[in-house]
C-alpha cells in the first residue's frame, strides 16, 4: 500500500483541505500512475455537494488526471514505466455485458467504477485525481499523445470526451449547423471539437462576455441567451444543439431552434428535472437526448484527434491551496476555461 498527499473533502460544503489516502498495492494489471495534473470538472462539486445523492466522506474528487507511469503490474502489456498517460470518470467496468462488449463501457449495464466516490472491486469507496498518485487496472488507462501538453490534456479526459462523444455520435462535420450551450469547461472543447471536424459552431452563453474567446476558439458566430431577439433569430437553424449546463435551463426554447431532425443533446447535469413539450419534438421530429462520457477506445480516439487537430484545453493553472476558491469561481460561471491542479503542490496534511 502506498500512502500518498491528496486534497480532500471532509462534508458536503466545508471547504476541501489536505489528506493523505492509501493506494492499493500495483496488482499483475495495474498501473501505478504519478498524477501531474488533475482538472476540476463541474460534477466534483455536484458529487461533493451531494447534488445528485449523498456521498461519503472524506472524498477526494477528480476524474481528469494526467501524469506519468511510474510501476506496472508484472502482466501489464498496453503501458510502460515513463509513458504519459490519462485516466477519466471510470476506472474498471463489468467487462462482460452488451454495452461493455461494444466498448461502451460508460453505459456497462451492472454499473461501471467511477473514479472517484464508486465502490471498488475491493469495497472501498474509490477516491480521485487530486493526489499525487492512483492505482489503475491497465484497460483504463490511456495514452496522452507527445503532441498535447499535459496540464492541457488532463481536461480532456472529462471534458473532451464528453463532447467528443455526442458531436461525434450526431455526426457534426462539414455542412451541419452545431450550437453549443455554455462556455465553460466542456462548452469551450465542444467549440474547439466541433470545429476541427468541420461543423459551422455557434455559442450560446448567458452574455456577450466571452465572445471574443468564443470566436478565437473556432465559433462562427455567438449569441446571448439573455437576449430575446437571440431566440427568434435562431429558430429553426440548428442540426445539434449540446447543452453544457450545469442548472436547469428552459429546454424548450432551445428545442425551438432546431431544424427539422435536429436533436438536442444534454450533457449539462442538473439534478432537477426539466419539462418539455412534447409538441416542440413532434412537429419538427426533433429529438432530445443525453449522452455520458465515452468509452475507453473513444476515448483514446478523441486524445489522438486532438493531437493531430492541435487541440487542448484553454486552462488556469492552480496550487492546491487555490482549489477552494476556484470551485466558488466555477459556481459563479467565472472560468476561462478549466481549472487545473498542479499536483506538486499537494503537501501532508498538517499533524
Ligand atoms: P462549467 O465549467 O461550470 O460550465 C458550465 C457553463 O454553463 C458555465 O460556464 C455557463 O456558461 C453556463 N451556466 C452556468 N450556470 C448557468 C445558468 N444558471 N444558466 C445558464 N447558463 C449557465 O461546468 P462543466 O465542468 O463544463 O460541466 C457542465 C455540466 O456538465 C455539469 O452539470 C457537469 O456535471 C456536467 N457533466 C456531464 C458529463 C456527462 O458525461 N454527461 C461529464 C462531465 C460534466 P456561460 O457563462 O457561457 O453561459
Ligand atoms: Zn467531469
Ligand atoms: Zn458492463
Amino acid at each position: 500500500m502506498l500512502t500518498v498527499n491528496a486534497y480532500a473533502a471532509t462534508a458536503a460544503t466545508d471547504p476541501l483541505a489536505p489528506a493523505t489516502i492509501d493506494r492499493r498495492d500495483v496488482g499483475p494489471h495495474d498501473v501505478l500512475i504519478e498524477i501531474k495534473y488533475a482538472g476540476i470538472c463541474h460534477s466534483d462539486i455536484h458529487t461533493v455537494r451531494g447534488e445528485w445523492g449523498p456521498a461519503s466522506y472524506p472524498l477526494v474528487p477528480g476524474h481528469e488526471i494526467a501524469g506519468i507511469v511510474a510501476e506496472v503490474g508484472s502482466a501489464v502489456t498496453k503501458h510502460a514505466v515513463g509513458e504519459r498517460v490519462g485516466v477519466g470518470c471510470m476506472v474498471d467496468s463489468c467487462r462482460e455485458c452488451d454495452n461493455c462488449r461494444k466498448g461502451e463501457e460508460q453505459y456497462c449495464i451492472p454499473g461501471n467504477i467511477l473514479t472517484y466516490a464508486g465502490i471498488g472491486r475491493d469495497g472501498q469507496v474509490t477516491q480521485g485525481g487530486y493526489s499525487t498518485h492512483i492505482v489503475v487496472t491497465e484497460d483504463f488507462v490511456v495514452k496522452i499523445p507527445e503532441g498535447i501538453p499535459l496540464d492541457a490534456a488532463a481536461p480532456l479526459l472529462c471534458a473532451g470526451i464528453t463532447t467528443y462523444s455526442p458531436l461525434r455520435h450526431w455526426g457534426a462535420g462539414p455542412g451541419r449547423h452545431v450550437a453549443v450551450v455554455g462556455l465553460g469547461g466542456l462548452g469551450h472543447m465542444a467549440v474547439k471539437i466541433a470545429h476541427a471536424m468541420g461543423a459551422e459552431v455557434t455559442v450560446l452563453s448567458q452574455s456577450l462576455k466571452k465572445q471574443d474567446d468564443g470566436l478565437r476558439l473556432g465559433a462562427d458566430h455567438y449569441y446571448a441567451t439573455s437576449d430575446p431577439e437571440t431566440f427568434r433569430a435562431l429558430a429553426g437553424t440548428f442540426d445539434l444543439i449540446v447543452n453544457t449546463v450545469s442548472a436547469a435551463v428552459d429546454l424548450n426554447a432551445f428545442v425551438s431552434l432546431l431544424a427539422l431532425d435536429g436533436a438536442l443533446v444534454n450533457v449539462g447535469a442538473p439534478p432537477e428535472p426539466m419539462a418539455i413539450n412534447a409538441f416542440s419534438l413532434i412537429l419538427r421530429r426533433r429529438s432530445f437526448a443525453g449522452s455520458n462520457i465515452g468509452g475507453i477506445r473513444e476515448t483514446q480516439e478523441m486524445l489522438d484527434f486532438c493531437a493531430e487537430h492541435g487541440i487542448g484545453s484553454e486552462i488556469e493553472l492552480i496550487g492546491a491551496d487555490q482549489i477552494n476558491e476556484a470551485w466558488e469561481r466555477v459556481l459563479a460561471s467565472d472560468v476561462r476555461y478549466r481549472f487545473v491542479i498542479d499536483t506538486a503542490t499537494l503537501t501532508p496534511a498538517q499533524a
